[in-house]
């Protein structure tokens, strides 16, 4: 109860601190490396600043040393991963990498070094050096500040899992000794302020805190970077008989910085910018203002410099890529808030290279081209136009909204898939992709959960899924349905606001699942926990069906009727009764798990037919659905179905038939699984054609993603 009351105290406290909007920095690096492209080995030296913004001394910094884990078949990342299929492929031949800490010492002086000890809190791997901890000789206090220095070497892996070389092509990921995250009691749900920082698993991104980079790169003189934020400099060295360049970039208001080295004669670079008054559709502005309610000035988005490193061999890539890029940042702009960095860095990664394909880092994204896009059917396929939208709305979910991704990776991925599948959709039905004959992004996302014998649960550490798939399915499109069919539930006005508020107050924070639960039922206000239990929470399933439809001829009464004492002939006295109906029923004339009740339609008339519907609910998930009957006069009417019991029957006393019988004629349930089961027609051909012709999308649209081949 106690520690209750100082959870509240403490909410209240930092309620006031997401108003503002900026980012607290907590840490402060200042990097000095060089790339040796023969051994790809980086040589560096760090100037780490690292203040406590929590409510709580801490004695320890906790690092993440990330390429450690790839320096043996065992660690946890490779262990995890076993032999099995990585990003592009089955893992074949791995070149090591490594991080070896030179050394550490506080601004003093004071050697920290020995105070060092590798951790392992996810697993006790004792084979695994992905995490280390730093004893310092006095704690931190709240408020109080710590500068480390340190030197570190590293030998890149062959490109693996986002990061490494090809040739001399290297993708710098996760790269240099990097803090963890120091939690407030209260963050996230904490109940005490401690360091989060797990290891390198085969599944898990990121996690990290906000602040400010200034990166110098040495590179071979004739090579071209890319990097995170903006280049402020450069400068021509020699180094004995090698001449080089050395690069300065700075980031502010990140989490994260990774960087792109390779030779000119690789690397093409397309330099472009985002222009709002050019690159906003119109359509997108006029949709976005009526949904969210604010005028076209409030939504108004600032230029944003596109730089583009692309092989010469896809440089016919980067028309589409551009365009991509532009509409994601109008569409993300738009919807989730302005992009508030000055550049967009986009990497498109050589086919050799495609394991560092489809990543994000913050204000730096790579994509995955090859040649063979190049010729139908593959230059059909919106592949570029999808990786790079999705790799550009990281930087909202992910780089703004800097959730814990180790821990939820729903909140990164899967609200990243929903939002990409939205602009996508938006696009497609503008005709802005103009080399894109058909795709719809739903019905993938549909698909991947439809075929699973056991649903998998969206809320679970990244590494703690079943399978990598389960990991994937759940993560990506699991949660972009469940957010689809959250839009139908409450509406895409209510929904857009919600989701725009649960944005606007968490960036540049650390939102939990519990933030953006709480977020939304107050934005809507109304209370939709009942969902997020069964669908983020659980792992129910959603399936409404058409279990039965009879249609009797109701035929003229017979037999006996006990009349005045004695049994008569029914019809033989007086005029025969009609047949008796409850009154008009809003909510159906309907019972569910009991004996049936009579409804009524068009009571008027002559009733002929003997009408009975049962719905019910395959699924073990609960929830309110429509139910849309069509009479063969014409006449249409729609009923909504709590769906609380597992069926319901509505049965009426009609001068007409049903023709057709839709559960869900909307598609607000985009998350159901057995779409095929919600149609009925009394025509058996249609309607055994209309559940075939479901199917075979379904099976289609599983088949173009079975792998994902994106983070
Ligand atoms: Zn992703």
């Amino acid at each position: 109860m106690k520690r209750l009351l100082i959870l509240a105290v403490l909410a209240l406290l930092a309620a006031p601190a997401w108003a503002d909007n900026e980012p607290v920095e907590v840490v402060n690096y200042e990097i000095q490396v060089r790339l040796d492209p023969e051994h790809h080995m980086l040589h560096g030296t760090e100037v780490v600043r690292w203040t406590n913004t929590a409510s709580a001394p801490t004695g320890e910094l906790w690092w993440h040393l990330y390429l450690n884990a790839f320096a043996s078949s065992e660690t946890t990342f490779m262990r995890e991963l076993g032999r099995r299929f990585l990003r592009g492929g089955p893992v074949r031949e791995m070149h090591w990498g490594w991080t070896h800490v030179t050394a550490m010492s506080l601004e003093d002086g004071t050697d920290l070094l020995p105070q060092m000890s590798f951790e392992r809190p996810d697993d006790g791997n004792p084979d695994d050096y992905s995490v280390v901890r730093v004893k310092l000789p006095h704690a931190v206090p709240p408020g109080g500040s710590v500068l480390v220095h340190l030197s570190f070497e590293a030998q890149l892996p062959k490109v693996v899992a986002r990061s490494g070389w090809a040739g001399d092509f290297h993708l710098i990921g996760q790269w240099f000794p990097k803090l963890a995250v120091y939690e407030d009691a209260g963050q996230r749900g904490r109940p005490a302020a401690g360091w989060n920082c797990h290891q390198y698993h085969a599944n898990s991104e990121f996690y990290a805190d906000f602040g400010s980079f200034t990166v110098t790169v040495t590179v071979p003189e004739e090579w071209v970077v890319g990097a995170s934020g903006v280049e402020l400099s450069r400068r021509n060295v020699e180094a004995g008989t090698s001449r080089e360049i050395q690069v300065t970039y700075r980031a502010d208001r990140v989490h994260d910085f990774a960087w792109m080295a390779a030779p000119a004669s690789l690397m093409d670079v397309v330099e472009e910018e985002f222009d709002p008054g050019r690159d906003v559709p119109a359509p997108w502005l006029t949709e976005a203002s009526r949904l969210l309610g604010r005028s076209a000035s409030e939504l108004e988005l600032p230029p944003v410099k596109l730089r583009l490193l692309i092989p010469h061999s896809q440089r016919f890539l980067a028309d589409r890529t551009l365009l991509s890029a532009r509409l994601g940042i109008a569409w993300y702009g738009l919807h989730y808030g302005p992009y508030p960095y000055p550049q967009l860095t986009i990497v498109d990664p050589p086919i050799t290279a495609g394991e560092a394909g489809g990543m994000e880092y913050p204000t730096f994204i790579t994509t995955g081209g090859s040649r063979w896009l190049r010729y139908p059917p593959a230059k059909w396929v919106p592949l570029v136009e999808m990786v790079t939208i999705h790799e550009f709305g990281h930087q909202y979910f992910y780089g703004l909204l800097a959730s814990n991704e180790f821990e939820e990776a729903w909140l990164d991925e899967g609200f990243n898939s929903f939002a990409e599948a939205s602009c996508s959709a938006a696009a497609m039905r503008d005709h802005l992709f103009p080399d894109v004959p058909f795709y719809n992004p739903w019905t993938g996302n549909r698909a991947s959960i439809l075929f699973r014998t056991i649903p998998v649960k969206v809320d679970r550490f990244a590494w703690a899924f079943r399978t990598r798939n389960d990991y994937s399915t759940a993560s990506y499109p699991k949660t972009a349905v469940v957010l689809k069919t959250l839009q139908g539930l409450v509406g895409p006005e209510a929904f857009a606001r919600a989701m725009r508020t649960y944005a606007e107050r968490f960036r540049f924070r650390h939102p939990g699942g519990d933030d953006f639960i709480a977020t939304f039922n107050e934005a809507v206000g109304a209370d939709y926990t009942w969902f997020f239990d069964q669908a983020l929470r659980g792992q129910k399933f959603a399936d409404f069906a058409v279990l039965r439809v009879s249609q009797r001829k109701v035929g003229e009464p017979d037999g006996y009727e006990w009349r005045d004492g004695s049994w008569e002939e029914i019809g033989k006295t007086e005029e025969s009764k009609p047949t008796p109906v409850a009154g008009p029923d809003p909510t159906g004339g309907e019972t569910s798990g009991t004996k049936p009740a009579a409804g009524e339609h068009q009571a008027e008339g002559q009733k002929k037919w003997k009408v009975a519907v049962d719905i019910g609910r395959r699924g073990d998930l609960e929830g309110p659905v429509d139910v849309e009957l069509v009479w063969d006069d014409g006449t249409r009417e729609q009923r909504t179905w709590d769906g609380r019991d597992r069926w319901v029957e509505w049965t009426w006393t009609a001068p007409h038939r049903l023709e057709r019988v839709i559960v869900d004629p909307k598609g607000v349930w985009a998350m159901e699984g057995h779409r095929e089961n919600n149609y009925w027609s009394a025509k058996a051909l249609a309607s055994k054609g209309l559940r075939r012709l479901w199917w075979v999308g379904d099976a289609l649209a599983l088949v173009g993603l079975l792998a994902l081949p994106w983070s």
